[in-house]
């Protein structure tokens, strides 16, 4: 039986900042002005604040300058379209995110599809979405899935032929991660709530990327031996759901004394032992998701100007 090698994701990530630092360094020179992005948050969430707190750490952290903008869980569609207008004009903005989830009285896909498809960092825009469908090369793709596909080239894993299964179909993970695998010749089965026999398909996959949201679903027995195992999800779980594995492992003791909860994915951790490489949760995908947001940033910042 293999010991899996776990996927580095800081220090990919950390290989990715270093680069855009770089660029950013060279565009401001070049430019007369550092790269931009506009990060817009509405309501109070939690763990949106959190996010957007990295973001904007991030963008320091690699000459990128943000521009943070904080609405009432009160505003309207009407008022936060307003705001991406004028986002979108902004000269000194080159990316514009909108931090999803919008609360409950914004048509979330009104505000996608009106920010400019140039400064779309997150890679939503339908226009965005179609050149992706098509393969085209510039286009702004997700973040997530992108960080995924920089991971298996730096570990030198190439999909050319191989069976890879997606389980999940979101539009931010799953469908656009799917797509990516395909465009490098990979065959691609999605799975999702409806699929018969999950298991079965889990361990046809070569290469097997999680993007579920349920904590520890996809188990060791699930995985092919020698499978390349990219774990998405991101579950917080308490001491009281943990199972006994989570139990022995002092880092997760160390979590529930200072927080009650710890970070896990949705593959359980014991698959590392039949897998050739798999991502741990956290430090796997998540810090991946965040550099190539600052990588996407760069390049609409380099394609606005040229
Ligand atoms: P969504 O909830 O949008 O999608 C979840 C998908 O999983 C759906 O397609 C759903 O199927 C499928 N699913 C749910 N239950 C089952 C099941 N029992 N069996 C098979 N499939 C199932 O989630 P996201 O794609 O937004 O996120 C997925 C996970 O990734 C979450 O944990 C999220 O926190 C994490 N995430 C992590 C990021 C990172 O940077 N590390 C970034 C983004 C997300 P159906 O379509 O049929 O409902």
């Amino acid at each position: 039986m293999n010991s899996g090698k776990l996927i580095d994701g800081n220090a990919i990530a950390g290989k990715v900042l270093n680069e855009v630092s770089v660029q950013a360094d060279q565009f401001s020179k070049e430019q007369g002005r550092p790269p931009g992005l506009a990060v817009v948050l509405v309501g109070e969430d939690p763990a949106s604040s959190v996010y957007v707190r990295m973001k904007i750490r991030d963008c320091a952290k690699c000459g990128i300058e943000s521009f943070s903008h904080k609405l009432s869980a009160e505003t309207t569609t009407g008022q936060l379209l307003d705001l991406v207008d004028a986002l979108n004009r902004d000269r000194q903005v080159d990316g514009l995110l909108v931090q999803l989830p919008l609360p409950g009285q914004i048509d979330t896909r009104t505000i996608l599809d009106h920010i400019d498809p140039a400064k779309d960092v997150d890679g939503f825009h339908p226009r965005n979405v179609g050149r992706l469908v098509r393969g085209d090369g510039e286009v702004l793709v997700p973040c997530t899935p992108a960080g995924v596909m920089r991971m298996l080239d730096e570990e030198g894993v190439d999909p050319k032929g191989k069976n890879a299964v997606v389980v999940g179909r979101s539009d931010i993970v799953g469908k656009p991660m799917a797509l990516m695998l395909l465009h490098r010749h990979a065959t691609v089965t999605i799975c999702h709530s409806r699929t018969t026999d999950l298991a079965a398909v889990c361990r046809s996959a070569d290469i097997l990327v999680a993007a579920v949201g349920r904590a520890l679903m996809i188990k060791k027995d699930w995985v092919k031996e020698g499978a390349v195992v990219i774990d998405v999800g991101m579950n917080s779980i308490s001491r009281e759901e943990a199972p006994q594995l989570l139990l022995d492992d002092p880092a997760r003791i160390a979590d529930f004394e200072k927080k009650n909860y710890t970070l896990v994915g949705d593959v359980s951790p014991d698959a590392a032992q039949v897998a050739s490489l798999i991502t741990p949760v956290p430090g796997g995908v998540g810090p991946m998701t965040r550099a190539i947001l600052m990588e996407n940033t760069l390049k609409a910042a380099n394609w606005r100007t040229n």
